[in-house]
């Protein structure tokens, strides 16, 4: 029968018998009802369980789980996580986490087959961590106001697909440090008086404490995002903050009176001491100031990066570009094999970071420039293109600037390269790309488009960056056919 006409068998408040075969991408079990498709969240692959339908669309339903009649593959857990059910943060703790691997391997080779088309890429089992557990190095916290207290604050997260805060003073998936940290300063913010952001009112002031810890180093940087310019007794409360432990080394307030759930304003200004804090990624120090994208899991951040570096094959010849590349960090790995490397990056204060963190490092064979990728390389490659390649086009720093790069590293965000971009690799013909990406819809779609414009797509490589979560990272090598 058609899709389209296929009658629907199932209604809102049914209670359904279902066995779950799969997983969608955000964690839930699937299965079908007389050929209908029922998403289950929290059911597993091999259980067959009883659930109640929530809500019916025209080709899927949604049912709660209620009861598991009966599993024959075993990979249920029970969660660490006591609210691991209500909150939106985990959506696998009551999974294995061997199995949790396998499903995300699993994800990447649905979506390579399914969008990009691709069959007969490699994908290699997921790198999963030795300790999956607090393992964030960043905590992004919105505080609310206590219900039962007129006075009080809460600090915890979202439940899932809504606004409403959970209170909660540890996370399993959080550095200890980070969980201790945010209570206290909600603690302190509350003894000031300090009223918290209500979104439907847009009226109260503290939004979110977003705290960041080094893991290698043990430095804190602490923001404090406010729907207003200040704080009261704000000299007091700084001081305050900075006093519950030495390892706190910055304490920024971030200005955000917008309507949006984006967390951070465009102002941010430093209260107490630097406006970076630094970590090792292996032996490279990074700066890292509060705007400025620092990967959120150090030990797996370790794994992707020796991946990416090794599908780069460099000798030392070669010119490379590090498109999207943040405080520099895949940048600075690169330039210790390559020749020359390129980082680009729209965050002004990320290249500030990446250019200081060059600096530190005594790494000179980079040059970094605060641009969309898609615009940026495209204007490059017209001036190599078009410049006469016996005349070297030196930099300030003598290195020189006239050939076009071997090998080019993207790291896009969630929604993957422009097409632009893409367009320009596939001109440039770099014989390698090694496409690191945190979403695999896009990663496969971007594949597909690399993949007609003469690439192979050899192997990707997933690396679980967020252990508990429906997230996946991967890294992926494409090699130019014509080579
Ligand atoms: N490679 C870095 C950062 C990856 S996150 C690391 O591993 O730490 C993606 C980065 O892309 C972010 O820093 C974001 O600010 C940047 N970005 C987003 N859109 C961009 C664009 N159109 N052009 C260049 N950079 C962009």
């Amino acid at each position: 029968m058609n899709k389209r006409n296929q009658v629907i068998p199932v209604a809102k408040n049914q209670i359904i018998e279902i066995t779950i075969h799969a997983l969608g991408h955000e964690g839930q079990g699937i299965g079908k009802y007389n050929d209908f498709t029922v998403f289950v969240p929290e059911a597993l692959p091999g259980e067959t369980v009883e659930a109640k339908i929530i809500f019916v669309k025209k080709t899927f339903a949604v049912a709660k789980l209620m009861d598991i009649i009966s599993t024959s593959e075993g990979n249920r857990v029970t969660p660490a996580c006591t609210i691991a059910k209500r909150c939106g943060g985990c959506q696998l703790q009551h999974m294995d986490y061997q199995a949790q691997l396998a499903f995300k391997r699993q994800i990447v080779i649905d979506n390579l087959q399914r969008i990009g088309k691709l069959t007969d890429v490699t994908v290699h089992p997921t790198i999963g961590m030795d300790n999956p557990w607090n393992y964030r190095n960043k905590a992004q916290v919105p505080i609310g106001a206590a219900i039962d207290n007129e006075a009080g604050l809460v600090s915890g997260f979202y439940a899932i697909r809504s606004h409403e805060i959970i209170p909660m003073d540890a996370c399993n998936i959080q550095h200890s440090y980070n969980d201790e940290l945010v209570v206290e300063v909600r603690k302190l913010a509350e003894k000031h008086g300090i009223t918290a952001y209500d979104e439907s009112t847009h009226k109260g002031l503290l939004r979110h404490v977003v705290i960041r810890t080094a893991f290698k180093t043990d430095e804190v940087m602490i923001v404090l995002v406010i729907n207003g310019k200040s704080l009261p007794n704000q000299g007091q409360l700084v001081q305050e903050i900075a006093s519950l432990s030495q390892n706190i080394k910055s304490i920024c307030l971030n200005v955000n009176k917008e309507k949006t759930n984006v967390i951070f304003g465009d102002e941010t200004r430093v209260l107490y001491g630097e406006d970076k804090i630094f970590d090792y990624i292996g032996d490279i120090r990074f700066g890292i100031s509060a705007r400025s994208f620092y990967q959120v899991n150090p030990v797996q951040t370790e794994v992707l990066y020796a991946k990416a570096l090794e599908y780069a094959e460099l000798t030392g010849e070669e010119t490379v570009i590090d498109a999207y590349c943040g405080i520099g960090t895949i940048t600075l790995f690169l330039a210790k094999k390559a020749k020359m490397v390129y980082g680009v990056e729209i965050v002004p204060e990320a290249i500030e970071d990446a250019r200081y963190n060059a600096e530190i490092n005594g790494v000179d064979n980079v040059e970094f420039a605060v641009a969309k990728a898609e615009e940026w390389i495209p204007q490059l490659y017209k001036k190599l293109g078009n410049s006469d390649s016996n005349d070297t086009d030196k930099d300030e720093r003598g290195h020189e600037c006239n050939s076009l790069p071997e090998v080019i590293v993207v790291d896009p965000p969630r929604k993957g390269c422009e097409q632009e971009l893409l367009d320009t690799i596939i001109a440039m013909k770099p014989e390698r790309v090694v496409y690191v990406s945190c979403n695999p819809s896009t990663l496969a779609r971007d594949l597909q488009i690399l993949v007609q414009g003469g690439y192979e797509a050899k192997e990707v490589q997933p690396v679980d960056m967020f252990p508990h979560t429906s997230h996946v990272e991967c890294c992926s090598l494409l090699v130019r056919k014509d080579n």
